[in-house]
Protein backbone atom coordinates (compact mmCIF):
# COMPACT_ATOMS: atom_id res chain seq x y z
CA UNK A 1 0.00 0.00 0.00
CA UNK A 2 1.34 3.65 -0.59
CA UNK A 3 2.58 5.64 1.83
CA UNK A 4 1.19 8.89 -0.84
CA UNK A 5 -2.35 9.61 0.23
CA UNK A 6 -4.84 10.30 -2.15
CA UNK A 7 -6.33 13.78 -1.40
CA UNK A 8 -9.86 13.08 -2.89
CA UNK A 9 -11.16 9.24 -2.45
CA UNK A 10 -14.03 7.99 -1.52
CA UNK A 11 -15.68 7.83 1.85
CA UNK A 12 -14.92 4.73 4.02
CA UNK A 13 -14.23 3.75 7.33
CA UNK A 14 -10.31 4.60 7.81
CA UNK A 15 -10.21 6.91 5.57
CA UNK A 16 -8.89 10.45 6.79
CA UNK A 17 -11.29 13.44 6.27
CA UNK A 18 -9.19 16.84 5.59
CA UNK A 19 -11.67 19.22 5.56
CA UNK A 20 -15.33 20.34 5.20
CA UNK A 21 -16.84 21.43 2.66
CA UNK A 22 -18.66 25.51 3.95
CA UNK A 23 -21.57 26.89 2.33
CA UNK A 24 -19.05 29.15 -0.72
CA UNK A 25 -18.63 25.33 -1.74
CA UNK A 26 -14.88 25.53 -0.71
CA UNK A 27 -13.34 23.42 1.06
CA UNK A 28 -11.91 24.18 5.04
CA UNK A 29 -8.89 21.80 5.64
CA UNK A 30 -8.88 20.55 8.96
CA UNK A 31 -5.82 21.63 11.53
CA UNK A 32 -6.05 18.10 13.13
CA UNK A 33 -6.45 14.57 12.09
CA UNK A 34 -9.85 13.08 12.14
CA UNK A 35 -10.67 9.12 11.05
CA UNK A 36 -13.92 8.60 9.83
CA UNK A 37 -15.57 5.68 11.37
CA UNK A 38 -19.03 3.92 10.59
CA UNK A 39 -20.18 6.46 13.11
CA UNK A 40 -18.95 9.90 11.54
CA UNK A 41 -19.82 7.98 7.70
CA UNK A 42 -23.67 7.59 8.69
CA UNK A 43 -24.11 10.93 10.50
CA UNK A 44 -22.63 12.35 7.06
CA UNK A 45 -24.98 10.70 4.90
CA UNK A 46 -28.09 12.29 6.71
CA UNK A 47 -26.80 15.22 4.08
CA UNK A 48 -26.53 13.35 1.30
CA UNK A 49 -23.32 11.92 -0.36
CA UNK A 50 -20.32 11.94 2.19
CA UNK A 51 -18.32 13.35 -0.16
CA UNK A 52 -20.54 16.47 -0.77
CA UNK A 53 -19.92 17.64 2.66
CA UNK A 54 -16.15 16.22 3.34
CA UNK A 55 -13.15 15.39 1.50
CA UNK A 56 -11.36 12.03 2.27
CA UNK A 57 -8.20 10.77 1.92
CA UNK A 58 -6.93 7.04 1.65
CA UNK A 59 -3.75 5.36 0.43
CA UNK A 60 -3.21 6.65 -3.35
CA UNK A 61 -4.17 3.38 -5.67
CA UNK A 62 -2.04 4.29 -8.34
CA UNK A 63 -2.69 1.81 -10.79
CA UNK A 64 -5.81 1.15 -9.52
CA UNK A 65 -7.41 4.45 -10.08
CA UNK A 66 -9.25 5.30 -12.84
CA UNK A 67 -7.25 8.41 -12.75
CA UNK A 68 -4.09 7.03 -12.77
CA UNK A 69 -1.85 7.97 -15.93
CA UNK A 70 0.42 5.10 -16.26
CA UNK A 71 2.67 7.55 -14.30
CA UNK A 72 1.10 10.19 -12.25
CA UNK A 73 -2.36 11.02 -11.00
CA UNK A 74 -4.27 12.69 -13.84
CA UNK A 75 -6.96 14.69 -11.93
CA UNK A 76 -4.73 17.50 -10.49
CA UNK A 77 -3.58 18.66 -13.94
CA UNK A 78 -7.55 18.52 -15.58
CA UNK A 79 -8.39 20.16 -12.00
CA UNK A 80 -6.00 22.74 -12.53
CA UNK A 81 -6.78 23.47 -16.44
CA UNK A 82 -10.44 23.44 -15.81
CA UNK A 83 -10.10 25.92 -13.14
CA UNK A 84 -7.92 28.56 -15.18
CA UNK A 85 -10.60 28.42 -17.98
CA UNK A 86 -13.10 29.37 -15.70
CA UNK A 87 -11.15 32.17 -14.77
CA UNK A 88 -10.86 31.48 -10.63
CA UNK A 89 -8.23 33.17 -8.59
CA UNK A 90 -5.71 30.42 -8.45
CA UNK A 91 -2.47 31.01 -6.29
CA UNK A 92 -0.08 29.39 -5.07
CA UNK A 93 -0.35 28.44 -1.37
CA UNK A 94 1.35 26.43 1.36
CA UNK A 95 -0.23 28.42 4.02
CA UNK A 96 -3.35 27.01 5.25
CA UNK A 97 -3.50 23.92 7.35
CA UNK A 98 -3.67 20.81 5.97
CA UNK A 99 -3.29 16.90 7.48
CA UNK A 100 -1.72 15.35 4.73
CA UNK A 101 0.38 17.77 3.24
CA UNK A 102 3.31 15.99 3.34
CA UNK A 103 2.18 12.78 1.99
CA UNK A 104 -0.01 14.04 -0.49
CA UNK A 105 -0.29 12.78 -4.28
CA UNK A 106 -1.53 16.32 -5.85
CA UNK A 107 1.35 18.27 -3.91
CA UNK A 108 3.81 16.18 -4.70
CA UNK A 109 3.37 16.51 -8.29
CA UNK A 110 2.33 20.18 -8.31
CA UNK A 111 3.72 21.57 -5.33
CA UNK A 112 1.82 24.82 -4.23
CA UNK A 113 0.18 25.03 -7.02
CA UNK A 114 -1.59 21.99 -5.89
CA UNK A 115 -2.46 24.03 -2.93
CA UNK A 116 -3.69 26.75 -4.36
CA UNK A 117 -6.32 24.65 -6.34
CA UNK A 118 -7.21 22.24 -3.49
CA UNK A 119 -9.95 23.79 -1.58
CA UNK A 120 -12.33 24.30 -5.19
CA UNK A 121 -12.28 20.47 -5.48
CA UNK A 122 -15.69 18.99 -3.99
CA UNK A 123 -15.20 14.99 -4.77
CA UNK A 124 -17.82 13.14 -7.05
CA UNK A 125 -19.63 10.46 -4.75
CA UNK A 126 -18.62 7.71 -7.29
CA UNK A 127 -15.38 8.22 -6.10
CA UNK A 128 -14.24 8.19 -9.36
CA UNK A 129 -13.69 11.60 -10.09
CA UNK A 130 -13.86 15.02 -8.47
CA UNK A 131 -15.22 18.37 -9.59
CA UNK A 132 -14.06 21.43 -9.41
CA UNK A 133 -15.94 25.23 -9.19
CA UNK A 134 -14.81 28.19 -9.70
S1 LIG B 1 -3.25 19.69 -2.44
FE1 LIG B 1 -2.27 20.73 -0.66
S2 LIG B 1 -3.99 21.41 0.63
FE2 LIG B 1 -4.81 19.87 -0.81
S3 LIG B 1 -4.74 17.94 0.30
FE3 LIG B 1 -2.84 18.12 -0.89
S4 LIG B 1 -1.32 19.06 0.50
FE4 LIG B 1 -3.38 19.37 1.38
Amino acid sequence: MSETRCPSAPAMTGATVIGAVGEDGRLAHFATTLVADEYFLAAARVQGAPEQSFRFSSSCAESRCVQWNGEACGLIGRIVGLLKDAGAPIKPDRGHACTIRAHCRWRLQRGDEACGVCSFVVTDGSGEAAEASA
